[in-house]
């Protein structure tokens, strides 16, 4: 079969892939060479794309109450209880919490369904997690949402800074794409984040400031650009606010970043001297508590030396998902109107009423995310429709919002699978198609539209979710404007009313792709808006024009004001989250590769050894943290990558995977008050050794059922893992082994050491391993990466928990592609006296594909270098 051109799911780099289906619900991916995000570059996410693509888990047919139904009744009972919510409470006690997974077509028709006919506002995205804060600066700076520069500027700048992003791990293609940059041009690199990130690696200055110190640093670099000359006098005649700007960042303290001032001067030298400078920005900066300032800080900076939309410079925000740009422009957010229109501007819902002839519009902004699930806990929102976002797991203080899921009077959810910790909530499942499936457009980080093409059948009964939502307006009385019968008709009529924006003085205008033909849409290649009879791509603001009605940019006067939260006796420690390197969000896709659960198999949190030290944890304890809102249990990875005082803990377990390692449990509902976006990064915690009564670890050929007080599991090649603990004895190893690997009858070895505690239990069948248990009182020393290749096999001696002489131990896979091991790349690095991250791909191949281990090979390659110096 021929190979299809489309787009990686996850990340908003948006590198483009080509898709072979094997015909037979398989496919083989592989990077696009052409696509202008990526030129073939894949991380370790999208290369294990094809992974992820089977039937397992899939929901395949609509549920209501549980119980398997045909679309009809689904999506009359859905059409009805909305309309009869309104009917009873108003158009305000509906809601509509979406996802930056949906393509730009289903935002479209979500967005009109609930802003134009149903008559709320009440339609947030899970991109409010992500970047509302950028949204918020951008807007209150340059009049619109505007992303001003583009990736060919971080092959064109001289110095970049990273600021609360660790693009190594969270967007690794652009991050390779930097590095090629550095390696041709010597481009400098500073990273700007509380933690030692893999993205600290190669940077020329890591300024590791204190939490949400960001608009102080910023400020102080705006003073230092006046005292160094480098203003643009003749650019700031395009600026307001550039005194009273001045005058509060005069007064901030760059004291509250806790930095050395040797390491701010020379941040501030070096900024100050390059003028192509970039700025790139992502989570670190949005998901706090006074994010939009932080951003408006960076554009400050940008503002007052004129490097905005110049090749080479300029701010550059990085979003998490595929398509939280194309949610932004269609007006997924609670607070815009589609084509970066404004809500509560009355000419700009009137004319998109009248483009939609839509019966009513809402003349206020609706709930954020954290509002509305509030206002579901309260009672004031009686029927929510999720679509692909797991908010049980993933809003701050999830618990609360798993309570309120489950007392909303009727909750409907669209996925593509049941097996989520929200689907399990709902009243009414929907299977949507999943993203091989699915038809139509997304929009990257720089503005690249790319369209995402079906390839493979829809599965059972799932259904593309513009055709779900347009079915349910239908019901709901209003035939004519939900008349679509394919995604193109609705990029048509998207592209029409971003012409209606355009002639409002808007920036996104794609009007020119208004009238694609069937076959034009199928054969769009990666375009950048806008796309206009007066413009087509390329930067803005180069030119000085603004959004604003009089066309000028916006410096703003900012204080730096301290995360909302503030530790003490009771909660001493600082928590931050993030994302590892080849999960992504709760994981119901990655958790699907085993190559991808093969690199950190286990929830865990980073903590500093003093800290460790002092409450009695050692490494690969578990550690107990609590917080006002809820508590969860992690595995203890002792690092000096977190100052003393901080612990960083991965967002991406769930129910599934790890209940209690759900750290949004623990993250406070604290939200930024001009983009209401949560404060994910610096929530308060306590933090104590959880004393468990016994230790375990599993392997199995089948699905592993565990009922203790902590257990984490993972696929691998050859079947399950797991790590398990337990507060309360066990009298019946044996009994309690066969019930959680389901195996009533299989033959059993059983090795028991009672005064140590040590059981060790391993069932086989024709002389093959299905299961082992491996039980201790103190967290279970055996190999694990060795054991978990061992279910299928002879494994004569799999009770030892060791490998045998002949077969060394790989180690955590630090490779996905290759399938290589921490210890494997540290014998080779030892032997064959290998210096470089280049010498280690040619020895092994580690490194040799997609890339995204190279910073931890050369974090390898230093400790190696480091060790043999000092010895
Ligand atoms: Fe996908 Fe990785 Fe590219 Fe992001 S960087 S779009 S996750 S392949």
């Amino acid at each position: 079969m021929p190979e299809t051109c489309s787009t990686c799911p996850y990340c908003g780099v948006g590198c483009g892939v080509l898709l072979r289906p094997d015909g037979a619900g398989g496919l083989a991916v592989r990077g696009d060479p052409d696509h202008p995000a990526n030129f073939g570059k894949l991380c370790s996410k999208g290369t294990a794309l094809a992974d992820t693509v089977g039937l397992g888990g899939r929901l395949l047919a609509p549920q209501i109450a549980g119980r398997t139904t045909d679309w009809d009744d689904a999506l009359q009972l859905v059409a009805d209880r909305l309309s009869d919510t309104i009917a009873q409470h108003g158009p305000d006690s509906v809601a509509f919490y979406v996802s930056g997974q949906l393509l730009t077509e289903d935002y479209y028709v979500a967005n009109k369904l609930m802003k134009g006919f149903i008559g709320s506002a009440n339609i947030d995205t899970n991109s409010r997690l992500c970047m509302a804060s950028t949204v918020a600066g951008h807007r209150r700076a340059f009049g619109t949402d505007t992303v001003p520069g583009t990736y060919e500027d971080l092959d064109e700048a001289d110095l970049v800074v990273l600021v609360g992003s660790n693009l190594a791990w969270c967007h690794p293609v652009l991050y390779r794409r930097l590095l090629d940059a550095r390696s041709r041009r010597g481009t400098k690199i500073v990273v700007i984040d509380p933690r030692r990130t893999a993205s600290c690696d190669q940077a020329d200055l890591h300024l590791a400031l204190k939490p949400g110190s960001d608009v102080a640093l910023f400020n102080h670099l705006l003073t230092r650009v006046e005292d160094k000359g480098a203003l643009d006098r003749a650019f700031l005649q395009n600026v307001v606010g550039f005194d009273e700007a001045m005058l509060a960042a005069g007064l901030d303290d760059v004291a509250m970043t806790g930095l050395q001032p040797a390491d701010i001067e020379a941040f501030c030298d070096l900024w100050v001297s390059t003028k192509r400078v970039v700025t790139v920005f992502s989570q670190g900066v949005n998901q706090s508590s006074s994010g939009s300032d932080k951003v408006n800080a960076i554009l400050n900076c940008h503002l007052a030396t004129g490097r905005v939309g110049k090749p080479g410079a300029g701010p550059l925000s990085v979003t998490g998902q595929p398509n939280a740009m194309g949610g932004r422009e269609v007006g997924g957010l609670a607070n815009m109107l589609a084509c970066h229109l404004d809500i509560e501007n009355a000419e700009h819902s009137a004319a998109v009423q009248g483009f939609w002839n839509a019966p009513t519009m809402p003349g206020a902004q609706g709930l954020k995310a954290v509002d509305m699930f509030d206002a579901v806990a309260d009672g004031q929102i009686k029927a929510l429709w999720i679509i692909h976002t797991n908010p049980a797991v993933s809003m701050p203080n999830a618990r609360k919002v798993r309570e309120a899921i489950v007392n909303c009077p009727f909750t409907v959810v669209s996925d593509i699978t049941a097996q989520t910790d929200t689907a399990r909530l709902a009243d009414v499942l929907l299977p949507a198609t999943a993203w091989a499936e699915k038809d139509g457009t997304v929009t990257n980080s720089d503005r690249m539209i790319s369209r995402q093409r079906a390839v493979l059948d829809a599965p059972g009964q799932a259904r593309p979710d513009w055709d779900i939502l347009a079915e349910v307006g239908r019901r709901m009385g209003w035939s004519a404007a939900f008349d679509y019968q394919s995604p193109v008709e609705i990029f048509r009529e998207h592209a029409a009313l971003s012409g209606v924006a355009g002639r409002l003085g808007r920036d996104f205008d794609i009007s020119s792709l208004r009238d694609l033909t069937s076959q034009e849409y199928t054969a769009l290649k990666p375009t950048r808006w806008p796309i206009s009879a007066t413009r087509q791509g390329g930067r803005f603001f180069g030119d000085g024009a603004f959004f604003h009605a009089d066309g000028k940019a916006r410096m703003l006067p900012l204080t730096c004001k301290s995360p909302a939260a503030k530790t003490g006796p009771r909660y001493p420690y600082r928590l931050n989250t993030g994302r590892i390197r080849d999960q992504w969000h709760t994981m119901t896709r990655t958790a699907l590769s085993p190559r991808l659960s093969a690199h950190l198999a286990e929830p865990f949190v980073e903590i500093h050894p003093t800290d460790a030290r002092s409450i009695g944890i050692t490494a690969a304890d578990l550690v107990r943290l609590k917080s006002p809102q809820g508590s969860a249990i992690l595995r203890a990875v002792l690092s000096d990558a977190v100052t003393p005082g901080q612990i960083f803990a991965p967002i991406h377990w769930t129910g599934e995977t790890a209940p209690s390692g759900r750290i949004d449990d623990l993250v406070a509902p604290i939200t930024d008050p001009v983009s209401g976006q949560p404060e994910s990064k610096a929530s308060v915690v306590s933090a104590e050794r959880f004393d468990a009564a016994w230790y375990g670890f599993a392997v199995s050929s089948g699905p592993l059922l565990p009922e203790c007080s902590y257990w984490a599991r993972s696929r691998t090649q050859h079947g399950w893992r797991a790590e398990l603990a337990g507060l309360n004895e066990v009298d019946d190893w044996h009994h309690e082994a066969r019930r959680l690997f389901g195996l009533p009858d299989a033959e059993v070895l059983i090795f028991e050491d009672k005064a140590r505690g040590d059981v060790r239990l391993a069932f086989m069948q024709d002389d093959r391993l299905l299961a082992a248990l491996f039980v201790a009182r103190r967290p279970v020393a055996v190999m694990r990466d060795y054991l978990a290749t061992l279910p299928g096999d002879g494994a004569p001696d799999v009770l030892t928990g060791r490998t045998p002489a002949d077969r060394p131990d790989p180690g955590p896979t630090l490779c996905a592609c290759f399938g290589v091991g921490v210890n494997t790349i540290l014998t080779a690095i030892e032997t064959g006296q290998l210096t470089t991250v280049e010498a280690v791909g040619q020895s092994l191949n580690a490194g040799t594909n997609c890339g995204s281990c190279r910073p931890e090979i050369a974090a390898l390659l230093a400790r190696t270098m480091h060790r043999e110096a000092a010895e």
